[in-house]
């Protein structure tokens, strides 16, 4: 309740003895009854359904829809944050997992946190710097940091309450999703399966911070003594015999780093597990055995972590086929029954609808293109495989490739229409077998050749896959089991998607749009600029009888990161918190000048060992930040066009380390003197052939 709330209340008091109470802090019966002006949770309610019942803003007055606010973020990095509001307050996330709260109805800012994430582990995180939002419980805020730290704040002045260490922060692990809680325990995992880590999901007691249970994804070292979790048994009984081989040397992997789900009646936990570490299946457990719970969808108990049933969408899976995408709950009317089922896009490109109470297989249904099988048996759950996607004899373009089918950028789905709202991705990468992998401790292990996945050499051709690669919006029927409209987008890294009860979806692009479409057509309604490629999902609210829409524009993340070169984003990255609502005409400033680029490279060798060697030494060290094959992103610096390429700057920045403060880590202990020199004649040849390329 804000101050003039307060004032009017003290008032009434006096007027007629009665006044509303403020409201009790989040707690389950808030979250499950969900009130429709509010979002108390990452998804809305616990089934992350991301559909909010408000009817103000409808497909027939849309067209009214303006800017009420915006709010500046401070970091250069994307924004993948979903908004929680809670009682006018507005919560969000901003890179290096900074903690914003806002009078929601007006923008004002009314606290900030910001945990001081020391910006050398940027170097740990895949996927940039990231942080897709906070969890409210019993007056506090919780949020994740890069480092580890699972933080309690006073949702009043957000003021640290506790704070707990969810891994060793010298682990290349990293926490960018949003906690969940559940029962009076906070739920957290992390990433790093690219690096060589082994995951988990962790529950802490929200009023103290003491950690409730533990449960590992995949099974350590045989020989090592029990962990003492809550997965042990199931570990022991159903995991371990699918491994082979020395899996526990490089982590294994299975973070649970985005998605969950819970269904109060049933009281089960749904954790999205990850990709198998290195991706590399013949690395990573002798190309034998499924390699559980990899990929999997596994319903917990909340309150003791105790294993109920486990569903996995790619056994042994070779090419980093997460099941960590968004899980929505519904029920659906199959066949004349009504089902409890779980629904998920997970990035293999399979649509799965499982029943959510014992976690049966119902359809598995392909809704992007796809060539590394060619469907699910719907008798033992397994997909039919291509065997030369396995990509061993030799290398193979694949579809999906790493980014998915769909990747973390959230669904939506409305139980007016019967529609889930996707967004889509078609990016085939090629895929081949590294004959060499040495396992190198605290970077990139990913047991595939990295110049098989390197951009083809010549600029035509990068050209020509760039005007490839798609990015759409589908809503698909789980019920029909097909696609019910789509909306072609200008290509890949689009939003997440929100959907209403006014009949809408509203979706953010990567060419720097915020749209809105008929949910149950998909004509497009209504546009306004961003002057930012949007990759987070919007949410909804009300107060004070209007409804607001509200939106983080931040280009940045794994695809934008990686191949932002592939994708229309326009360069323009203003980040910001975009609100909107009926009738206002907020302008947003005039975006600021591009930036121009440093003309000239200067020399360096440019003999093929050295540049090759440079390119390797680039895909396997730099790609990660700075683009694949050195193209760049809008996000992070252009290496080609940097005033650092004089070998005096270059040396001081990427051995010695002078921009570490920036995240830009030194490379010295990891490389050699003359390895950072061959990555910049390489980067200098880059630079060359863009320049004798042309517009
Ligand atoms: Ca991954």
């Amino acid at each position: 309740m804000n101050r003039s709330r307060l004032v009017i209340c003290a008032a009434t008091m006096l007027l007629l003895g009665a006044c509303t109470k403020s409201p009790p802090p989040v707690d389950a019966t808030r979250i499950e009854s969900a009130a429709p002006g509010e979002w108390l949770s990452h998804g809305r309610t616990y089934d992350e359904q991301r559909y909010s019942p408000l009817e103000r803003i409808t497909d027939k007055n849309i067209a009214q829809l303006g800017l009420a606010w915006s709010f500046d973020l401070a970091a250069p990095r994307g924004a993948e944050a979903t908004p929680l509001v809670a009682d006018g307050v507005i919560y969000i996330t901003e890179p290096w997992s900074v903690v914003q709260a806002l009078d929601a109805k007006t923008g004002k800012p009314i606290w900030r946190y910001d945990p001081q994430v020391p910006r050398e582990k940027g170097y740990d995180a895949c996927c940039d710097v990231v942080n897709r939002g906070v969890a409210l419980w019993g007056g506090s805020v919780f949020v994740g940091a890069l480092d580890g730290r699972l933080i309690a704040l006073d949702a009043k002045d957000g003021k640290v309450r506790w704070t707990a260490e969810t891994f060793d922060p010298a682990t290349p692990r990293t926490i960018t999703g949003a906690p969940r809680v559940v029962k009076g325990k906070v739920l957290i995992g992390h990433g790093g399966a690219e690096y060589g880590v082994r995951g988990y999901l962790s529950a802490y007691d929200a009023e103290t911070g003491t950690l409730a249970w533990r449960f590992y994804t995949v099974p350590g070292d045989p020989s090592a003594p029990a962990d003492g979790a809550a997965s042990d048994k199931v570990l022991a009984e159903k995991a371990l015999p699918t491994w082979n081989g020395e899996w526990w040397k490089y982590g294994g992997g299975g973070t649970v780093w985005d998605s969950m789900a819970y269904d109060p009646e049933l009281d089960l936990l749904y954790i999205g597990v990850g990709n198998g570490s290195p991706w590399n299946h013949q690395i990573r457990s002798a190309g034998k055995g499924d390699n559980l719970f990899l990929s999997s969808i596994v319903a917990l108990r909340s309150e003791t972590g105790e294993y109920v049933w486990h569903y996995q969408t790619t056994p042994g899976e070779s090419w980093d086929y997460t099941a960590t995408q968004h899980i929505i709950l519904a029920d659906l009317t199959i066949a004349g029954v009504t089902r409890k089922v779980l629904m998920q896009a997970p990035k293999n490109g399979f649509f799965y609808v499982l029943d959510r109470t014992t976690g049966d297989l119902l359809s598995a249904t392909q809704y992007v293109p796809i060539n590394w099988a060619t469907g699910v048996d719907l008798k033992t759950g397994r997909p039919i495989e291509n065997p030369e996607a396995r990509y061993l004899e030799k290398p193979m373009l694949v579809k999906p490739s790493y980014y998915g089918g769909h990747n973390w950028q959230p669904m939506a789905f409305n139980p007016k229409t019967g529609l889930v709202y996707i967004p889509t991705l078609d990016i085939p990468m090629a895929y081949g077998h590294d004959a060499n992998f040495k396992f190198r401790p605290g970077q990139m292990n990913l047991g595939i050749d990295l110049l098989v996945v390197a951009l083809p050499d010549d600029v035509a051709t990068r050209r020509a896959i760039k005007s490839m690669l798609k990015g759409d919006l589908i809503a698909w029927d789980p019920v029909r089991r097909k696609q019910a409209w789509r909306v072609a987008l200008a290509g890949p890294g689009n939003g997440g998607v929100l959907t209403t009860a006014g009949n809408l979806v509203f979706e953010g692009t990567a060419d720097a749009r915020f749209v809105a479409y008929r949910a149950d057509t998909g004509e497009k309604l209504w546009e306004t600029p961003t002057q930012s490629g949007v990759v987070a999902a919007p949410i909804s609210y009300e107060i004070d009888g209007e409804q607001y829409v509200a939106v983080m524009a931040g280009w940045g993340g794994a695809l934008s990161l990686v191949s932002g070169a592939l994708t229309p984003n326009t360069g323009m990255n203003n980040r910001r918190l975009l609100v909107y609502k009926l009738g206002a005409h907020g302008a947003l400033p005039a975006p600021p000048a591009a930036i121009v680029r440093h003309p000239e490279p200067p020399q360096a060798a440019d003999d093929a060992a050295t540049l090759l060697r440079g390119k390797w030494l680039f895909q396997a060290n730099c790609l990660g930040c700075h683009g694949d094959s050195a193209q760049g992103n809008n996000v992070l610096p252009d290496l080609r066009f940097s005033p650092m390429l004089q070998p005096a700057s270059w040396k001081s920045v990427v051995f010695d380390g002078a921009l570490k403060a920036n995240g830009m880590i030194g490379f010295e202990k990891f490389l050699a003197e003359a390895d950072v020199e061959a990555i910049r004649a390489y980067v200098i040849s880059e630079t060359r052939k863009e320049l004798g390329a042309g517009p």
